[in-house]
């Protein structure tokens, strides 16, 4: 069975490149409403589908995603 996780998203570091969104096998990040300061709608996490796999924050050139193994 898969590894279950969680990420974190710094959003104010994120530039909305969406890289991570088209990287995460279980859909599990999205792209936020709202604005962040730079001007941009960053990553969200959509909770309870990431399984810790860590394609995110590798391919993320902002470094502004961390994962957590539950
Ligand atoms: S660690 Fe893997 S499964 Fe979890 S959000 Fe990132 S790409 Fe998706
Ligand atoms: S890869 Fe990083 S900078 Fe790009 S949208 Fe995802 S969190 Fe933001």
């Amino acid at each position: 069975m898969a590894a279950k996780g969680t990420i974190t998203i710094d959003q104010e570091l994120c530039k909305g490149c969406e890289l991570c969104i088209t990287f995460c096998p279980e859909d599990a990040i999205r792209i936020a409403d709202g604005l962040n300061a730079r001007g941009v709608h960053p990553a969200e996490y959509v909770k309870q589908h990431c399984r810790a796999c860590t394609l995110c924050a590798v391919m993320c050139p902002e470094i502004a995603i961390e994962v957590y193994r539950e």
